[in-house]
């Protein structure tokens, strides 16, 4: 008994929006693994460390404190005390984080320790679970696997839709064109790996998407 939901896809692909709608629509918990990334890299700028020095950061996600209170409405991100939940959204989070989620043994941390805990804790009342490498490392065997994918042009109206008018075009294309090169060099986040069922969500609506995922988790 249990269900988990994996979801990954690449920036824009509409996947927090789509993890979080169904967690609601299905009344299971959720875990955006990518702001635990992010938390670590507020972290590294908070305390001066060279995002780049792979010792040190390591170091620094071994020791430190991550609380994830969830309700179902929001989820409050504390870093040793910090309330981080939105200051990690910040351009200067999402230009670093990169360097931080290639750092091995932060990997290494965040999913051994904290993200397959926390999805085996919940599985019984039943959690989805966001990121890049939830289908293939951190919970391979979930009921429902999908890779989120959009086509570029529609990822970056996406995320110039949510950054409302606060970046042009080419600098939004030019965030999302070099996360996902950036991203790349840590596996093949945009392949499906076996079993894993492909959404194309650039001609779909966010409740299109939802819908899609409850009936696989429900047929
Ligand atoms: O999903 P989001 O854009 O918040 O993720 C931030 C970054 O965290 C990604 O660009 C990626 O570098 C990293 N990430 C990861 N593995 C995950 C989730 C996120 O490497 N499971």
């Amino acid at each position: 008994n249990g269900l988990v939901i994996a979801i990954d896809g690449p920036s824009g692909s509409g996947k927090s929006s789509t993890a979080r709608g169904v967690a609601r629509r299905l009344g299971l918990a959720y875990l955006d693994t990518g702001a635990m990334y992010r938390a670590i890299t507020w972290l590294a700028l908070h305390e001066g460390i060279d995002p780049v020095d792979t010792d040190a950061i390591a170091a620094l996600a071994a020791d430190a404190e991550l609380e994830i209170d969830d309700d179902s409405t929001a989820t409050v991100f504390r870093i040793n005390g910090h309330d981080v939940t939105a200051a990690i959204r910040e351009p200067r989070i999402s230009e670093n984080v990169s360097r931080i989620a290639t750092n091995l043994r932060v990997r290494d941390i965040l999913v051994a320790d904290q993200q397959r805990r926390i999805t085996e804790a919940r599985a019984s009342g039943g959690i989805v679970v966001e990121g890049r490498d939830i289908t293939t490392v951190v919970a391979p065997e979930s009921e429902v696997r999908v890779l989120l994918v959009a086509d570029p042009e529609a990822r970056i109206a996406r995320r110039e839709a949510e950054l409302a008018g606060a970046a042009d075009t080419a600098a939004v294309t030019d965030q999302v064109v070099r996360r996902d090169r950036d991203d790349s060099t840590v596996a093949a986040f945009t392949e499906a790996a076996e079993g894993v069922t492909v959404v194309d969500s650039t001609h779909m609506g966010l409740d299109e998407v939802i819908d899609r995922i409850c009936t696989m988790a429900d047929p």
